[in-house]
């Protein structure tokens, strides 16, 4: 497995390399199963997968999650190396950030709702370091988690807008035994915040469960509020359901429904969703 830090060798590898088919998989490390199900997947689909480790300080509106967000460089360089990750690409901040970055983006209402109503900020941060990331490896095929709904349309976006030439995959998110969507921030829990964190994906599958039943989406709603309201340390912050193709609010619930969540479990603030025609 190759290292690099720098943007110039590992351009020079790519273009040395020459294959026809190159995965990226972008991370800001501290990985788990999750993040490798992203590069198994980029490997059965590629000759070369590039995955890059980089805690991106543009999207973090709170310094504190920032300076909190787990760095784990050594056994993220084992995982990788077990998965058959051919390249590692861990830059500086330095070196992704030259100066301090005036370029934002906007995205109309798709970074004003849900996420982007508790980050401000957050996605034009993403969507900078995304577009860094493919311009300095060019990949034939980029790929992202579910977990992380809104962030994908956003990049969807991204690609078709500014014309990136490459193919986009959403992969399903990676749960733990009791359904907690696999997260680096998990690492943050303590032993009993770990334990009600299960929480959400238990609303998640509760409020489908309801809603497949014909329950109205406001009672489904209260339900949910009440499951948290009942935790002291636990605070909601959004139950939402909305439409996968554009993320506005469903006017009903139909397949093509997304449910989503976003919850404070003590310090740390994890989100999750669920698709109302799949897991
Ligand atoms: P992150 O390191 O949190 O920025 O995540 C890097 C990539 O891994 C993103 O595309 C995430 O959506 C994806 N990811 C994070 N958690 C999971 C999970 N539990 N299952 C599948 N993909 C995930």
């Amino acid at each position: 497995m190759e290292i690099f830090k720098e943007i110039a060798p590992l351009k020079a590898f790519l273009k040395e390399k020459a294959t026809s088919a190159v995965g990226l998989v972008p991370t800001m490390g501290a990985l788990h199963a999750g993040h490798l199900s992203l590069i198994e997947a980029s490997k059965k689909e590629n000759t070369l997968t590039v995955c890059s480790v980089f805690v991106n300080p543009a999207q973090f509106n709170n310094p504190l999650d920032l300076e909190k967000y787990p760095r784990t460089w050594e056994p993220d360089c084992r995982l990788l190396a077990n998965a058959g990750c051919d390249v590692v690409f861990a830059p500086e901040v330095s070196t992704m950030y030259e100066q301090e970055s005036i370029v934002t983006f906007d995205f109309g209402t798709l970074d004003k709702i849900l996420e982007g109503q508790f980050r401000p900020g957050h996605f034009s941060g993403v969507a900078l370091v995304v577009s860094k990331l493919f311009h300095i490896v060019n990949p034939t095929t980029a790929y992202f988690g579910q977990k992380d709904f809104q962030q994908f349309k956003i990049i969807e976006k991204l690609v078709a807008e500014l014309k990136f030439n490459l193919t986009l995959k959403r992969m399903p998110i990676i749960r733990e035994a009791d359904g907690l969507a696999m997260s680096s921030r998990n690492r943050r829990l303590n032993e009993a915040e770990r334990v009600h964190a299960a929480l959400l994906y238990r609303s998640l599958c509760e409020a489908k469960k309801l809603l497949l039943r014909g329950e109205k989406i406001e009672n489904v709603k209260e339900v949910v509020h009440k499951n948290f309201d009942a935790l002291a340390h636990l605070k909601l912050e959004y139950f939402e359901w909305a439409d996968t193709e554009n993320l506005m609010p469903a006017n009903s619930v139909s397949a093509n429904t997304v449910l989503l969540i976003a919850a404070y479990v003590g310090e740390v603030r994890l989100i999750d969703n669920l698709l109302m025609h799949a897991n």
